[in-house]
């Protein structure tokens, strides 16, 4: 069975600095991978070339069977492709439940907003006790728990996650990693880019390290745990 996102030969940048430079890696239906590596290898330019933020040079995605880099980016959210950005990029001066709204504009997502709405309450019950708050005023665990909401309201197949752990406590990491797993029990296929290996590596079952552009190892996650590159890869010498 061929998989639901399958990316080959991937190349873009910025201007005249190449970043992407023949990246190759699946995603199959209801599985979480992980793409790890350290500061500068390419991993938010990746997520920035599947939702349409960043143009590819060369190279090609499949996503369900179509060409994914031929759809303008609102047409990749209505086909189930959603993007927690890095950083979260939650709108501060709105409220947690506009916020949320704002995740349910496309096609695929109006239809069914009430009830994505009380999933998302229930998988955060946090939200909605302060559904009616400033996001700007809420905690970066609150915030990320946000941007994670956000993006289920608009009914993804596919969730790009992009650094969900950056800068949180440990004790928050743990919670929004629970609520990572919760999201991927519920068959949403989830694309996990990481610096915090050891997070990650707790919620996908395999994974790739990523080193200048390209993956260097593949792997799953008990292989990946162990691996020399893996180290290497965050000391730049992969
Ligand atoms: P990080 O964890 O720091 O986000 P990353 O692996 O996600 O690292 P990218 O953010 O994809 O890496 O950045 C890859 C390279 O592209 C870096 O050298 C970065 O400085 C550069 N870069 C990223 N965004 C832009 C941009 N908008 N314009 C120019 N260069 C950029």
């Amino acid at each position: 069975m061929s998989a639901l996102l399958e990316v080959s030969n991937l190349h873009a940048g910025y201007g005249e600095s190449a970043v992407l430079q023949g990246l190759d890696f699946e995603l199959g239906q209801g599985e979480v991978v992980c793409l790890l590596g350290a500061n500068g290898v390419g991993k938010t330019t990746t997520m920035g070339v599947l939702s349409g933020l960043v143009p590819a040079s060369e190279g090609r995605v499949r996503y369900d069977g179509i060409d994914l880099l031929a759809l303008p980016t609102h047409e990749r959210v209505s086909s189930g492709l959603a993007l927690s950005p890095e950083g979260r990029k939650v709108f501060p001066n709105l409220t947690v439940e506009e916020n949320l709204y704002l995740g349910s504009f496309n096609r695929n997502a109006r239809a069914h907003r009430m009830r994505k709405l009380d999933e998302v309450y229930a998988l955060f019950p946090r939200l909605a006790e302060r559904r009616t708050q400033s996001s700007g005023l809420m905690s970066g665990g609150e915030q990320q728990m946000l941007a994670l909401g956000r993006a289920l309201m608009s009914n993804p197949r596919v969730l790009l996650l992009d650094e969900p752990s950056l800068g949180l406590a440990p004790l928050v990491v743990q919670s929004v990693f629970a609520a990572i797993r919760a999201i991927a029990a519920t068959n949403i296929s989830i694309l996990l880019v990481e610096q915090n290996t050891h997070a990650a590596l707790s919620v996908a079952s395999r994974g790739y390290v990523m080193a200048a552009g390209r993956i260097v190892l593949a792997g799953d996650a008990a292989t990946l745990r162990e691996a020399p590159e893996l180290r290497d890869a965050f000391i730049g010498k992969a």
